[in-house]
């Protein structure tokens, strides 16, 4: 394989995806070497054939705000790798959404979703509809808008939606009720559902819940207590809430969150009635912290700023990607961080992963760490193809479960000479393994 011709054969064709080229190089350097040795992914192209979606669907979203006027927005479905089981993968509503994001978390995806050991290719979509500051009339217009176009596409066998940023339970409501509307079914086409309307339990949580578990192994394998250490968590939406709960239920203090107004940090602990605050501060649909320091008398606002600048001994990015960039990490580094772990999809840019793996810091990528939550979403499809449903504490017995086996597998291939353990490399080799295979078996498809 020469990563550099595939590289820019990609950019050549599909020039200004600078996030997508970002996650198909991180990839490419860790597998290169296992799939050198293994000529009969060369012959049958199985690189050239991953890093093109199966398909993408790009389509108009019209539809009228709460003044009469008119809208329009992009919206997206990138159905990226169904080798291993249906496409499954988030709908991101977000100002900064574009094919480039899309292509790189579906990407991301097919690997995650190949951890989570469930049957499941990966996906991912959205719009650039922007949900702060709308109503829930708009919101509920625009989702039945967005729907309208994207049901034909998607199945409880083909084509699994959910959540992302700017999409959660409101949201999955809206576009699932107008799916059942036009489709005619009751399948659960769609996971992150109500409890009422064939969610499951713990799915609102799962992404935070699976992130700490995953970090508690990291910290356990190198004989490391989670009980006292400080956490900075960005963020403030659904992943960091989930996360602050895990985490201060495990033992540990969070000590930050985030918005794009500035970060919070509380040296009390985020914990309790503060992480219920935190959810009130999401409802408002303001999208800003700063109303925290006010609540909080212990708490200070640093408007502008990031989390990364204050001492921790556990970084947890919980936002969106590219949100700790090489500076931030060597600040964490100089403050002699002990854990970084990406909660969020890609939540560090190339340099600062490179500099954590060259200081060999305890470092693991989003692909495993926060896998938890669509594993979730495929106990949620297995639940509705049952039409039961499990107890909180099976379908968290489960996802520890899951989250223990994605680590088992990140040591498998990434544990160095020296003891090191390479998450990024062990987690990229066992997910391309899975798809690599599966892929082989069906031919060339
Ligand atoms: N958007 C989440 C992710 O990045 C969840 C996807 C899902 O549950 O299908 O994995």
């Amino acid at each position: 394989m020469k990563i550099d011709n595939i590289l820019s054969s990609l950019e050549a064709k599909h020039p200004g995806e600078p996030e997508f080229l970002q996650a198909v190089k991180e990839v490419l350097m860790s597998i290169e070497e296992i799939y050198n040795r293994h000529p009969e992914f060369e012959k049958a192209r199985i690189i050239e054939r991953l890093v093109e979606p199966d398909r993408i669907f790009t389509f108009k979203v019209p539809w009228v705000d709460d003044k009469g006027d008119v809208q329009v927005n992009l919206g997206y479905r990138v159905q990226f790798n169904n080798a291993i089981g249906p496409y499954k993968g988030g709908l991101r509503f977000h100002a900064s959404v574009n094919l480039s994001t899309l292509k790189f978390l579906g990407f991301e995806q097919t690997f995650k979703n190949a951890l989570t050991t469930l049957p499941m290719g990966g996906a991912k979509g959205g719009s650039d509809f922007n949900v702060k500051g709308k109503s829930n009339a708009e919101i509920m217009r625009f989702c039945q808008a967005f729907m309208l176009e994207l049901w034909r596409n998607i199945g409880p066998d083909t084509d699994v939606p959910a959540g992302d940023i700017g999409v959660g339970g409101r949201e999955i409501g809206y576009l699932y009720g107008m799916y059942k509307k036009l489709a005619r079914e009751n399948t659960g086409t769609f996971t992150g559902k109500g409890l009422d309307y064939g969610g499951s339990l713990i799915r609102p949580e799962a992404t935070g819940f699976g992130g700490l578990y995953f970090v508690n192994e990291m910290l356990k394998a190198k004989g490391i207590d989670i009980k006292g250490k400080t956490v900075a968590i960005s963020g403030f939406g659904n992943v960091a809430w989930g996360a602050a709960l895990k985490a201060t239920e495990l033992g540990a203090k969070v000590v930050t969150i985030s918005g794009p107004d500035g970060y919070i940090y509380d040296p009390d602990g985020i914990s309790g009635e503060k992480i219920d605050y935190m959810l009130e501060l999401r409802n408002s649909g303001e999208d800003i912290v700063a109303p925290y320091a006010e609540e909080f008398k212990s708490a200070t606002f640093f408007a502008g700023k990031r989390p990364w600048e204050q001492k921790v001994d556990i970084a947890l990015p919980c936002a969106i990607q590219n949100e700790l960039n090489e500076h931030d990490a060597q600040q964490l580094i100089n403050n002699n961080v002990t854990c970084v772990a990406e909660i969020s999809n890609m939540g560090c840019t190339a340099e600062a992963v490179d500099l954590f793996v060259e200081k060999k810091v305890l470092f693991a990528p989003g692909k495993a760490v926060n896998a938890g939550g669509v594993a979730t979403s495929g106990l949620e499809m297995t639940q509705n193809a049952m039409h039961i449903q499990w107890t909180a504490e099976e379908v968290d017995a489960k996802l520890q479960q899951i989250m223990k086996n994605i680590h088992a597998q990140s040591i498998k291939y990434g544990a160095e000479k020296d003891g090191y353990i390479n998450y990024v490399k062990g987690a990229n080799i066992a997910g391309f393994m899975k798809v690599a295979s599966a892929m082989m078996a069906q031919g060339i498809v």
